[in-house]
């Protein structure tokens, strides 16, 4: 053990010194934390260090120089209220961030991919006081006698990619974030004018969200549903047509599914992603496994919908809904579908996805996909559920009473101010004869 730190340590020392130019830097905006990235012409050594009165961050580079503009970065809204740098005499490239609120840093450097060279990432996380609490709706529990609680369905809308991963690129500088968000946040418009439902945005704007995290956001929410939108590219810009997935743990159906899968799957690399947990990759499998019968049937019936809307208008990829291996996808419990829109490079279809008429055509087919599916089958004690059942329990006060021992009917009546053929009515009682332990539905008087 001893020989191989040893030999380690040799190593360390044997790398070469790097140096690296700062070529660009850029800044991204999420709710929970700030985001700067700085574009390296090679590996850097950096150290981070927090100073306070007043609060600051100081970013090291060895062996750095900068040759970006820093004034033109938008720190606007950021905790950053000011940047400085200076250049040490060991060659060290150091920037100073004036802070004006609390932040938790997090830095670690990314190696090269298909869409970027090294890059150094720098999360200016927000702490727990400055981070509002995550919305988390329990199941409300229906105790008898008391009012009845109805929810909103939640739908959580996935806008693919945004912030440091712009997904695919179409012509003329077309990209693949802004398109699906300008459809998701339609989307997002006509579910929320629709009574009943409850739609969250995954993404609010133009930051990076891990595929985890998308996933977290929808469980964190009870979501009922999670739709994510896509526009993709592919190797071939003849390939064109829209589709509709579903989560496939057997593999893709084609050559598109796969490229498709692995190409998104490969999202949190270039958004700035560190790695996933393998242990957390196993425990997901198994929870996969228990629930995934359960949401599989919902996927498949919304997809349905979703795709047969979407050929009303557009060239479909396949006459069907289709199955790959998206990690989006992967959400125990949570009925889970993605839209591709279309081709982003296929020319032809580019020019299509940017048009706004476009977009609120896909938004409107996608939106009324789901709300169709949501009629056909209603989550329990949600407003449609009940204004499904005719209003039947909308007339009711929503109050519920459980018949105990000596309870006679003209007693609950009299109790609970309704007369006694209003509350046979709502139970659909012929006699007066109730039983112990019976729920009986409390009428407005
Ligand atoms: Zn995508």
């Amino acid at each position: 053990m001893k020989g191989i730190l040893g030999l380690l340590a040799v190593l360390l020392l044997a790398t070469p010194v790097m140096a690296a130019d700062i070529k660009n830097v850029r800044i991204w905006l999420a709710p929970d934390h700030t985001r700067l990235v700085f574009d390296l012409s090679g590996p850097v050594k950096h150290n981070i260090f927090s100073l306070e009165n007043p609060d600051r961050l100081v970013v090291d580079m060895d062996d750095s120089r900068l040759q970006a503009n820093l004034d033109r970065l938008g720190i606007q809204n950021s905790p950053i209220s000011n940047i400085r740098q200076s250049r040490q005499a060991d060659g060290t490239q150091r920037i100073v961030l004036d802070l004006n609120s609390k932040i938790e840093p997090r830095s670690f450097t990314l190696a090269p991919n298909a869409q970027y060279g090294h890059r150094l990432v720098l999360d200016l996380q927000k702490t727990e006081a400055d981070t509002p609490a995550p919305a988390i709706i329990k199941e409300p529990a229906q105790v008898p006698g008391t009012p009845l609680v109805l929810r909103d369905i939640v739908v959580a809308i996935d806008a693919g990619h945004g912030g440091e991963d712009p997904g695919a690129l179409g012509p003329g500088g077309l990209r693949e974030k802004d398109v699906v968000i300008a459809i998701a946040k339609e989307v997002y418009r006509r579910l929320e004018s629709t009574p009943g439902y409850k739609p969250v945005m995954v993404r609010k704007s133009d930051y990076y969200v891990s595929l985890r995290g998308r996933t977290k956001l929808a469980r964190e929410h009870n979501a009922d549903l999670f739709v994510s939108i896509h526009a993709d590219a592919f190797k071939d810009s003849r390939a064109n047509g829209a589709s509709v997935w579903v989560i496939s743990d057997r593999g893709a159906t084609g050559e598109v599914g796969r490229w498709l899968a692995q190409k998104e799957n490969s999202a949190d690399a270039i958004g700035g992603v560190v790695s996933l947990d393998d242990k957390d990759e196993v425990l997901a499998g198994v929870l996969l496994d228990m629930s995934m019968t359960f949401s599989m049937e919902g996927s498949r019936q919304v997809a349905d919908r979703v795709h047969k809307n979407i050929g009303k208008f557009a060239r479909m990829h396949k006459p069907f809904v289709e199955q790959a291996g998206f990690v989006v996808l992967k959400s125990p419990g949570i009925p889970s579908i993605l839209v591709e829109t279309g081709f982003i490079s296929n020319p032809d279809e580019a020019r299509k996805l940017k048009s706004r008429k476009y977009q609120s055509q896909m938004a409107a087919a996608i939106a009324e996909g789901i709300k169709d599916y949501f009629w056909h089958r209603p989550p329990a004690m949600t407003h449609l559920a009940h204004r499904k059942n005719g209003g039947q329990l909308a007339a009711l006060s929503g109050r519920t009473h459980k018949v105990s021992r000596g309870d006679t009917l003209s007693v609950i009546a009299a109790r609970n101010g309704v007369s006694l053929s209003a509350l046979r009515a709502a139970n659909g009682l012929s006699s007066d004869k109730i039983r112990i332990g019976q729920v009986l539905k409390i009428p407005s008087s």
